[in-house]
């Protein structure tokens, strides 16, 4: 299958009082046409970091070095007037907090139709939106009028998490990325949160970052974790789920079974090296695998069947560099 996006070593760094900040730190993926892509990993590991340089929007940070590859044309260092053209419409966010992603002080219908003038696509203002707000589950079209005619706060978490969707849908985009869809929802509107994602899957691929594992199982085939900056195991999700390889991953994996939450950063575990220069594997330090070279020599990315690993563990072992 094509890939319609591939990001290739990138290096996304923030000048800070304490010092650079390594977010996005050499970090590779792919997503193939139709497919779903989680990526998973603590909170402080550069997974927003990268949402918002897919989008053009990563300043104050700046791109050191690397590639995104999108529907095969690069990103990097397009023209702010092409990335407008690209932003909100082939690639659409949903952002991270429904309850305070919308205008308080608008109508819905109202904001609905402002996406609708920035698109340039007037002529989907009402007709589409009412569409897509009745595909998203919001009932007949009475229901969906009395939607756009009403304040954001006058709206439960569920169907104002239908809203962003179906203003991130309205262009009709070739990829849909969320970002911390579940983070702070109650145990209905995930669930509503979850079905809405899976109804706009069948319209475009999603990237979806995330630390919600069963989320992630539910909407995405393909599962990337990361970790300091760097997707650290990438694979089909279940049998990364059931075998993981990386030694980072197989703590998550553990953390999950024993169902602790990973929104904030795992004691002892942290990204801790964003911060400072960067010999070795950042995992180093709390690795019960790591040997002499783990604390010398950054690993590079192994290929096996149908995943990839970045550990010295399987260089060492001679499997295949990708
Ligand atoms: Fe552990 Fe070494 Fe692999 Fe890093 S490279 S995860 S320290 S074994």
């Amino acid at each position: 299958m094509k890939n319609l996006l591939v990001v290739s070593n990138l290096h996304v760094y923030f000048e800070t009082p304490a010092g650079l900040v390594r977010a996005n730190n050499g970090l590779n993926l792919h997503l193939e046409e139709g497919c779903n892509l989680g990526i998973m990993g603590e909170s402080g590991c550069g997974k927003t970091v990268l949402v918002y340089t897919l989008l053009g929007l990563q300043q104050p940070g700046k791109i050191i070095t690397g590639s995104i590859l999108f529907s095969g044309r690069e990103l990097v260092n397009l023209p702010e007037a092409e990335l407008n053209h690209i932003r909100g419409r082939q690639i659409a966010l949903i952002p991270q907090n429904q309850s305070t992603a919308l205008n308080p002080l608008l109508k819905v219908g109202e904001q609905i139709g402002e996406v609708c003038v920035n698109l340039n696509r007037p002529d989907i203002r009402l007709e589409g939106a009412r569409r897509l707000l009745s595909d998203l589950g919001l009932g007949d079209i009475h229901s969906v009028e009395h939607i756009l005619k009403s304040y954001p706060h006058q709206l439960s978490g569920g169907m104002r998490q239908r809203v962003l969707t179906a203003m991130a849908l309205l262009s009709e985009p070739d990829l849909l990325v969320a970002d911390e869809p579940t983070t702070a929802l109650d145990a209905n509107t995930r669930t509503t949160t979850l079905n809405i994602l899976k109804e706009a899957s069948k319209r475009t691929s999603l990237l979806v970052i995330s630390h919600d594992l069963p989320a992630l199982k539910t909407l995405c085939p393909k599962l990337g974790v990361m970790y300091a900056g760097r997707i650290v195991e990438y694979g089909d999700t279940l049998s990364l789920m059931s075998n993981p390889l990386h030694p980072y991953s197989r703590l998550l994996m553990k953390c999950q079974q024993a169902g602790d939450y990973l929104d904030i950063p795992l004691t002892g575990f942290e990204s801790r090296d964003l911060l400072g220069d960067n010999e070795g594997c950042s995992f180093a330090p709390f690795c019960p695998q790591a040997t002499g070279i783990c604390f010398k020599e950054l690993p590079l990315e192994v290929c096996l069947d149908n995943s990839r690993v970045v550990c010295h563990l399987y260089t060492q072992s001679g499997m295949k560099l990708c």
